[in-house]
């Protein structure tokens, strides 16, 4: 069973103006389709089809290059599209675990928003800045470069990722030029938190959001 391109779950214009329509456009049907393609075409005949994407990225170090980056490639992106919602933004509320997790581990909401937008704004050339929750069920933030993911066996801090920001050129030069700060900040307008709340849950059995 092929790995296959997940739909957009808004409208290409629907983070607009944060995120323009034709950046999603070519960032979702060509960047992402072709990494889909070409994790296809790498484990196409080898004992990798069949088996999940956490499962090729945990032992990803076994694996080629075109799996590791394609491989990435597909799972990184397919988090990023359902981390942000038109009607996203602002704070975690009250009733959401992730506001508590995120004053624990951080400080305060500022805090977090000033670290995240640090580790992206300094990864140097091409990767993702992630929100993570590690072994301990504590929360951190970390960069990679190229389509690694804190799930690879590569990656020197291990954890789940429950937010991840593409800082890759193609994610914003279109729109922003060189201006990467400004699609930092222009990401907290659309980041789905009680998507990145589930998640979180999600990473700790028994948790669940007040309701
Ligand atoms: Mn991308």
């Amino acid at each position: 069973m092929a790995f296959e391109l997940p739909a957009l779950p808004y409208a290409k214009d629907a983070l607009e103006p944060h995120i323009d329509a034709r950046t999603m456009e070519i960032h979702h049907g060509k960047h992402h389709n072709g990494y889909t393609n070409k994790l296809n075409a790498a484990i196409a005949g080898t004992d990798l089809e069949g088996k999940s994407i956490e499962d090729i990225l945990a032992n990803v170090s076994q694996y080629s290059g075109g799996v590791r980056n394609n491989g990435g490639g597909f799972y990184n992106h397919s988090l990023f599209w359902t981390s942000m919602s038109p009607s996203g933004g602002g704070e975690p509320t009250d009733r959401m675990n992730i506001k508590k997790a995120i004053d624990r581990d951080f400080g305060s909401f500022e805090a977090f928003k000033k670290e995240f937008a640090a580790a992206a704004g300094t990864r140097f050339g091409s990767g993702w800045a992630w929100l993570c929750v590690d072994s301990d069920d504590k929360l951190f933030v970390c960069s990679t470069p190229n389509q690694d993911n804190p799930l690879m066996d590569v990656v020197p801090e291990d954890g789940k990722p429950i937010l991840g920001l593409d800082v890759w050129e193609h994610a914003y030069y279109l729109n922003y030029q060189n201006r990467r700060p400004d699609y930092v900040q222009a990401f907290f307008n659309v980041i789905d938190w009680a998507v990145v709340s589930k998640r979180y849950n999600d990473a700790n059995p028994g948790a669940s959001d007040f309701s």
